[in-house]
């Protein structure tokens, strides 16, 4: 079955000058509930209404990694005074239970208590959707309840990102692609003629056929630095309300010291007329919003920067095996050597565009198994970090000091000849 591009927000009333609304305290679900009655939701009378908070990963509440509870209880909450009859959906990163991420995140107990449905949006087939003016993709792959309901808020938590720049409530709607899908977008080829890389133009497509009707970005505790989930929470105290997504990003970028002007798939979408970024466009209430700003720490340009004598190559990989080497490097740097020579550099692989790499590099993820004859291979999709210790410490010496050789790898002789360590 086709799907369709969802539709224009049924609460936005002046689309060439959008509303949004900020809102500043301590209690998220007051901040939250503040917001949002400031917009008339009598349209979502009698609709079915979808809640779309970012629940991506197993996390602690709190931890600035997934939207805090409280924000997704006030929006319950909300459109059900609004007469609708509400539910919450999601479709986590590979290798993640959707109800166990719930559970962990906190947004299943909450739900429980207001007896709001859980939707696990990667049980049911996908539906296929076009993407007609689609630059990097011309089809995506939908988790099947964006067509089921009326109405679609995006509840992502306000963070930094390490391939997009910031992930807010465009970017979140990349959790409404089915399964695995969601991994193509980090495995496209370059766009000719354009140096941006191509997950951005790819969510910009997205964002022409999958912009929510309403969106509630969650700035009590975001995350600066390492976004998605390698960073360090960031208390904002904040919530942002808007009935154009590209608005309410636009002015979350300002609060987080960005622009969404320099965040590509948000400039790009804004270009093509998915919505309005320019705050001198923007009604942004109350007048004194920007005074709550707080710039966010950006993610660093090389993310084995801090890690001396580690050297990442990364191409094409996807959030999901870039937080499993940030999260290895943070807690075991001071361990990997203990395996290997100590003046040598640590090589480590991620992602599935590789030509070749040097020897002994330790290559992580199945997208990377083409290599898995040139030094140490840890398969999963992503792997568990601790997994990459164990494959390390149990290489043996000999390998190890054989594979550092300033000699590249061969991954097509490794093919025939070479073996996996593990
Ligand atoms: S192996 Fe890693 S980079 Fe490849 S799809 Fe899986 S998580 Fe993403």
């Amino acid at each position: 079955m086709q799907a369709k591009p969802l539709g224009p927000s049924p609460f936005n009333d002046d689309p060439s000058a959008p509303r949004v609304v900020v809102t500043h305290g301590e209690d998220a679900y007051h901040n939250a509930l503040k917001a949002l009655s400031a917009f008339d939701l009598s349209p979502a009378k009698g609709k079915r209404v979808l809640l779309k908070p970012n629940v991506g990963r197993n996390a602690d509440p709190g931890a600035g990694v997934t939207t805090n509870p409280e924000v997704v209880a006030a929006a319950i909450d909300a459109f059900r005074a609004a007469g609708a009859e509400v539910a919450i959906g999601e479709s986590p990163i590979s290798g993640v239970n959707t109800m166990e991420a719930f559970e962990i995140t906190g947004i299943a107990g909450m739900a429980r208590e207001r007896d709001c449905p859980l939707i696990d949006m990667d049980e049911r087939p996908a539906l296929a959707l076009a993407v007609p003016d689609g630059i990097a993709i011309n089809s995506l792959r939908l988790c099947p309840e964006l067509m089921e309901f009326d109405i679609v808020v995006s509840i992502p938590v306000m963070k930094m990102h390490m391939h997009t720049g910031v992930t807010l409530a465009i970017k979140n709607m990349k959790g409404c692609l089915w399964r695995r899908s969601k991994v193509t977008l980090h495995m496209l080829p370059p766009v000719e003629g354009s140096d941006v890389k191509p997950i951005n133009i790819a969510i910009a497509d997205m964002s022409g056929v999958l912009r929510p009707h309403f969106s509630l970005i969650d700035g009590s505790t975001g995350m600066e630095g390492l976004g998605p989930s390698a960073g360090v929470p960031k208390k904002l105290n904040c919530v942002v309300a808007g009935v154009d997504a590209f608005a309410a990003d636009a002015v979350a970028c300002r609060l987080m010291g960005t622009s969404a002007g320099a965040i590509p798939h948000l400039s790009l979408g804004a270009e093509r007329g998915y919505g309005i970024i320019d705050l001198g466009r923007i009604k942004a209430e109350p007048e004194n919003w920007m005074e709550w700003a707080d710039p966010f720490e950006t993610p660093p340009e090389n993310i084995a920067i801090d890690f001396p004598n580690v050297v990442v190559h990364d191409k094409n990989s996807c959030s999901a095996c870039q937080s499993t080497l940030l999260l290895f490097l943070k807690r075991y740097s001071d361990k990997i050597f203990d395996y290997f020579p100590s003046d040598s550099e640590v090589h480590f692989a991620i992602g599935k565009g590789h030509e070749e790499l040097p020897e002994g590099t330790v290559c992580i993820g199945n997208c990377t198994s083409r290599h898995r004859g040139c030094g140490v291979f840890i398969p999963g999709c992503p792997p568990v970090g601790s997994e990459i210790l164990t494959a390390i410490s149990g290489m043996q010496s000999t390998d190890v000091l054989d594979a550092h050789r300033e000699s590249k790898c061969d991954p097509d002789k490794d093919k025939q000849g070479g073996q996996s360590q593990i």
